[in-house]
């Protein structure tokens, strides 16, 4: 089926009242891993990348790999630019053929937020690629900077719906109470909040922070609303413990050997996780 945007993925998510797995890549071998593991299982994947491993590679590398993987692929799959500040890098992905981008202005007051967002919806239309828009602040690490919990804060239901009353967009990410990164405690996540905001904008939500989240917490978000399940931090963990182990119990010096066992442990997680969000068969459902 091809790279293609993520809106129609998610809209169907969120009727179907499933989630559509985004994971962060950081390379071929990462890349790899999704695409199988989601073709293994009929389900539609949002390939995600950072900003930083944009500026590593470069937008058309990436959108390089992303269309030879794609291409005897059975199911939907999107190549989204997670988290970024910065319109110069959202115009070079959009250029390069990525199918959605992440435009985060959270950090900036409401109105600057929404005029920048409404910018990039604009010239992403041009494209007929989605867009992805944050309210609030989600706190934990991103492109290695800390949101401290006390400037982490909650979206609000009323501002959430005057933010999205006029903006088609394909995903939102309201700041719930996850974090980025590693969970220090238990997380605490506004439910209340989530079910207010799914209900008020009625768009596909994010949910962002997903490494070391519950089984159940995940269920309980995706039967919320939330129709974008991102997984990061764990699958850096997977990507790096499992080249370190492979190396450590074979001591040999042949990289294909620890890159294919990466690749199976990546594989492995994916499907689970897609398994957990519920969107195996669902390819069909967002043609
Ligand atoms: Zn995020």
């Amino acid at each position: 089926m091809g790279l293609q945007s993520m809106k129609p993925m998610l809209k169907a998510a969120r009727e179907g009242g499933y989630g559509v797995a985004a994971f962060n890549i950081v390379d071929y071998n990462s890349a790899r891993a999704v695409v199988l593991a989601a073709g293994e299982l009929r389900a539609p994947i949002i390939v995600q990348v950072s900003v930083k491993t944009v500026r590593f590679w470069g937008p058309a590398a990436i959108a390089a790999w992303m269309r030879e993987l794609c291409a005897d692929s059975p199911v939907p799959i999107s190549l989204h630019l997670d988290h970024c500040k910065d319109i110069h890098v959202i115009r070079d992905c959009i250029a390069a053929g990525w199918t959605d981008v992440m435009i985060d202005a959270s950090h900036k007051p409401f109105e600057e937020n929404l005029a920048l967002t409404r910018e990039v919806v604009g010239l992403a239309s041009y494209a007929g690629a989605g867009v992805e828009a944050e309210l609030g602040q989600i706190g934990g690490v991103e492109e290695e900077k800390r949101v401290e919990d006390a400037d982490a804060h909650l979206a609000d239901p009323d501002k959430a719906a005057l933010f999205c009353r006029d903006l088609p967009l394909a995903a939102f990410a309201p700041a719930i109470g996850t974090a980025h990164g590693l969970y220090k405690g238990e997380p605490r996540i506004a439910f209340d909040r989530l079910e207010a905001i799914a209900r008020r904008t009625g768009l596909p939500i994010a949910l962002h922070g997903g490494t070391g989240l519950s089984d159940d917490v995940f269920r309980k978000c995706i039967a919320l609303g939330c129709a974008k399940v991102n997984i990061s931090t764990q699958l850096k963990h997977t990507f790096i413990d499992s080249f370190v182990e492979y190396h450590a119990a074979h001591c040999e010096y042949e990289p294909l050997k620890p890159l294919g066992a990466q690749f199976e442990r990546m594989k492995q997680e994916v499907m689970e996780k897609i398994t957990l969000f519920g969107s195996c068969g669902r390819a069909a459902a967002c043609a």
